[in-house]
C-alpha cells in the first residue's frame, strides 16, 4: 500500500511559512528555517545536550526534556516530552534507540502543532524512522530523520554531518537549524534514507577499523615500525578514514582517542549497536553482507565478554595485540 505522504506548497509571497497539506487534505501553516525558532529538544545527553546549546548560543528559544533530570544550563526544563513539544515551531529529538523514538513520538505528535517540524537525530532502525514519519504525516507534522556523524567532539563543536530523510521541502525547512548544530547536511531521499545512509557507512567504519587494528597488530609482530606503517600505508590504497583520521595505534597519525587512553570518541559500545542495526536492516531485504556480520560479532565479543564495553571502537588494536592466532 503506498504510504500516505504530505504534500509540500511552497507560499512565497509570505516567505517565513511553508504549508502542509496533512493526510486528511487539510492545509496547515509553518514557519520555515530562518529567524528565531520556538525548539523542543528532547534527549538530552551526550550529544542532544551540547546540539541543544548551540541553538541556544545561535538565539533559538529551547525548551528539553530528559527523564535523567540532566539539563545544559541554557535550557528550560519541561515536564514531560509532550510540554516540552507542544506549540513549538520545531521538535528535535536525540534519543538511545528505535523503540524509545516511537514511544516519545507517540507522545509527543498529538500534542505537536499542525504543520510543524519534527527531526529525529536519533540513530535507529529504518523501520521505526519510517513508521514514525508515516505518524507524523497522518498528525499533519513534518517529519525528518537525521542521524548524525562526527560524535560528542562533532556535537560541541557544532560541526556534525547530517544525513537526512523526509520530503524536500521538509528537508529546506530544516537547513538553518541543521547549519547551527553542524557543518553538512546531504539529503538521502524520502523518509528512513538517512537512517539507512548511517547504518551502511557505519557498517563501512567497523571493517575499516576492525581490518586497520588487526593489520597493526599483525605488523608489530613482524617488527614493522609503527610509524613506517603508518606512512605507508595511509598514502596507499589501504588507506580510510579509520586509520588516516582515527588512527588506532596512540603516538601516530593525527590526534585520537588512541592517544587519551582509548577514551571515547566513539564507543564500542555504539559501533556494536550500529552494526545490529545495519544486520537487522540486511536481513529486512535479504541484502547479503558477511564483512558487515563478522563485524557484528568481533564488536558483541569485545564489548560483552572482553573489556570493550566503555572503550573507544578503536581498542580493537589492544584486543588484537593480546591475542594470537593459536591460542584466540
Ligand atoms: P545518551 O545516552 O548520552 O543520551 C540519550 C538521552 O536520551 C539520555 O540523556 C536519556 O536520559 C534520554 N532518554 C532516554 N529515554 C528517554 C525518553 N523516553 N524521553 C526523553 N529522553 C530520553 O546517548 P548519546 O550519546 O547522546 O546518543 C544519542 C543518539 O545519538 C543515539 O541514538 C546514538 O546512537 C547517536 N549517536 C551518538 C554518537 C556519540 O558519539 N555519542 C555519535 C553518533 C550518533
Amino acid at each position: 500500500m503506498p504510504r500516505a505522504l504530505p504534500v509540500w506548497v511552497r507560499v512565497p509571497q509570505r516567505p517565513p511559512y511553508f504549508a502542509v497539506l496533512s493526510a486528511d487534505g487539510r492545509r496547515h501553516h509553518a514557519r520555515i528555517s530562518g529567524g528565531i525558532m520556538q525548539i523542543g529538544f528532547i534527549g538530552l545527553g551526550n550529544m542532544g545536550g551540547p546540539m541543544a546549546a548551540n541553538l541556544v548560543a545561535a538565539g533559538h528559544d529551547v525548551v528539553g526534556f530528559d527523564p535523567s533530570g540532566a539539563y545544559p544550563a541554557c535550557v528550560q526544563p519541561a515536564p514531560s516530552a509532550a510540554k516540552a513539544a507542544a506549540g513549538r515551531d520545531l521538535v528535535i529529538t536525540m534519543l538511545p534507540n528505535g523503540q524509545i523514538l516511537r514511544d516519545v513520538a507517540a507522545e509527543i505528535l498529538p500534542a505537536m502543532t499542525k504543520g510543524a517540524l519534527f527531526i529525529d537525530c536519533s540513530t535507529v532502525d529504518v523501520a521505526s524512522a519510517r513508521d514514525v514519519a508515516d505518524q507524523a504525516a497522518g498528525l499533519g507534522v513534518v517529519a525528518l530523520d537525521a542521524p548524525v556523524s562526527g560524535g560528542t567532539g562533532g556535537a560541541i563543536a557544532g560541526t556534525l554531518t547530517f544525513m537526512v530523510g523526509g520530503a524536500d521541502a521538509g528537508f529546506a525547512a530544516a537547513q538553518a537549524v541543521l547549519d547551527v548544530m553542524g557543518q553538512r547536511a546531504v539529503h538521502c531521499g524520502p523518509a528512513g534514507n538517512g537512517q539507512a545512509a548511517k547504518i551502511c557507512n557505519n557498517m563501512i567504519l567497523g571493517v575499516t577499523m576492525i581490518a586497520t587494528c588487526e593489520a597493526f597488530a599483525l605488523a608489530d609482530k613482524l617488527g614493522l615500525d609503527r610509524a613506517a606503517m603508518f606512512d605507508v600505508v595511509s598514502t596507499s590504497s589501504g588507506a580510510s578514514w579509520s586509520l588516516n583520521t582515527y588512527c588506532p595505534a596512540p603516538g601516530v597519525g593525527p590526534q585520537s582517542p588512541a592517544d587519551n587512553g582509548y577514551r571515547p570518541g566513539f564507543s564500542a559500545d555504539l559501533m556494536l549497536k550500529d552494526l545490529g542495526l545495519s544486520q537487522q536492516a540486511a536481513q529486512t531485504v535479504d541484502a547479503d553482507t558477511p564483512m558487515g556480520a563478522v563485524a557484528l560479532a568481533l564488536y558483541r565479543d569485545f564489548v560483552e565478554q572482553e573489556d570493550g564495553r566503555g572503550q573507544d571502537f578503536s581498542a580493537m588494536l589492544p584486543r588484537f595485540e593480546r591475542r594470537s592466532r593459536s591460542a584466540g
